[in-house]
């Protein structure tokens, strides 16, 4: 019998977000692991209209299907359900590397297995590109900072990290996928990209991984109070504790153009404009037209007081920066939010 993806393409197009047309010799054969995470997820719908052939490997720790669910079927894509602690064997041209989990609460939740991730993990994806001559992009994090002495942050900055502290299984575990990209790209000659990501939020990002804007946009949505932590509204220099936060698309443009640039050392991505947690439950509290209460809780162990991007290399370098305003995306997801939460309603009972 004819399966799905030997119809021509143009019979279920209907069913497909459209894509572009490209040639043999400019369509690449791109693996993402996490992409059926939040950011996987959305580098996928870009790689996929662009007109790529798209693998995405993912062990749905934190992914889901649903992420993806709109790609399947087309010749295009693929999805595989494996665990990239474990080897894999396929022949493809670039690597988005992002399986890890991302958020406090979920990296926390099993810390040797956010060890494992980012460490074996990252080796066999690095194996896998020495071996078929892939590019290799890690999506690393501003956590490589740790608790950062300086501010803004710049790709020289080494970083303030306490190896034992409840953070550590991520941030180190991301410290050392740095330290064995660049040991592949000397040692063995792979091409390799580094994202340092700051926080990024928008559709499809975990309702409930317990991260500042998902916590306050369901509290509001919900009447519920939003909760800022205690030094997150005045820390107890006095100085308010400021955070930045960057749209999943302009993340989604960085990571592209920072894959198909020549630039192998690090690169932040990040939205330098700083806002006080404080701020940030005042504005999704009017954009929601909530009613919730601000509460303040006590302060997290080993919680960053502040973070800032130094962008410029990413400006200077890739004409990258962010584009999308606080507000807009804010309102993307809120609507987001509010459709997932009709969605549990009304399969509540079924
Ligand atoms: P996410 O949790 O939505 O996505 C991670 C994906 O990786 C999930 O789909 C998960 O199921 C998958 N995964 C986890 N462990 C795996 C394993 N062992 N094998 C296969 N798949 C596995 O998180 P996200 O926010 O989309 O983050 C994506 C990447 O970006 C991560 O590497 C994260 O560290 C990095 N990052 C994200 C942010 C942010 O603010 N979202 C900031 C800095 C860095
Ligand atoms: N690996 C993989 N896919 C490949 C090639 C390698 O998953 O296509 C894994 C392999 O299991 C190994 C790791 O990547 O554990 C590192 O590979 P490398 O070739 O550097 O190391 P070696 O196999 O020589 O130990
Ligand atoms: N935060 C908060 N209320 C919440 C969740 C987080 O005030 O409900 C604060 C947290 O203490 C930190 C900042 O928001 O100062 C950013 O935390 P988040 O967990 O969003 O990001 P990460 O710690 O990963 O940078």
């Amino acid at each position: 019998s004819l399966t799905h993806s030997s119809y021509p393409l143009n019979v279920f197009s209907q069913k497909y977000p459209p894509v572009k047309f490209l040639s043999e010799k400019d369509r690449k054969r791109i693996l993402i692991t996490g992409g059926a995470g939040f950011v996987g997820s959305h580098l996928t719908d870009k790689l996929m209209m662009d007109g790529h052939e798209v693998t995405v490997v993912d062990n749905f720790f934190t992914g889901r299907k649903r992420n993806v669910e709109h790609w399947i079927g087309h010749e295009n894509f693929e999805l595989i359900n494996h665990d990239v602690v474990e080897p894999l064997y396929i022949e493809v041209d670039q690597i988005y590397h992002l399986a890890s989990p991302a958020s406090p609460p979920n990296y926390m939740y099993n810390p040797i297995k956010t060890i494992k991730t980012n460490t074996i993990g990252t080796l066999n994806m690095l194996g896998l590109a020495k071996r078929v001559g892939a590019r290799l992009l890690l999506a690393s994090t501003s956590e490589v900072y740790g608790d950062p002495e300086v501010h803004p942050q710049n790709e020289e900055y080494w970083g303030h990290v306490n190896p034992i502290g409840p953070r550590a299984c991520y941030d180190e575990g991301k410290r050392v996928a740095e330290t064995m990209c660049y040991a592949y790209m000397k040692q063995e000659g792979v091409e390799v990209r580094v994202a340092r990501i700051f926080n990024t939020f928008g559709s499809r990002m975990h309702m409930n991984d317990g991260r500042v804007v998902s916590n306050f946009i369901l509290q509001a949505l919900q009447g519920e109070p939003l909760t800022v932590s205690k030094q997150s509204g005045t820390s107890t220099r006095g100085e308010p504790n400021v955070f930045v936060y960057l749209f999943s698309s302009d993340l989604v443009n960085g990571l592209v153009s920072l894959m198909n640039s020549n630039i192998s050392s690090p690169v932040n991505l990040g939205n330098p404009e700083e806002h006080t947690i404080l701020e940030f439950a005042r504005l999704i509290k009017s954009l929601v037209v909530s009613r919730s209460q601000i509460q303040f809780l006590p302060e997290a162990q080993d919680d960053p007081q502040r973070r800032r991007p130094d962008i410029r290399k990413a400006k200077m370098m890739l004409g990258w920066e962010p584009v999308v305003p606080l507000e807009e995306g804010l309102n993307k997801t809120i609507q987001y939010f509010n459709r997932e939460l009709e969605h549990q309603a009304n399969n509540q009972y079924i």
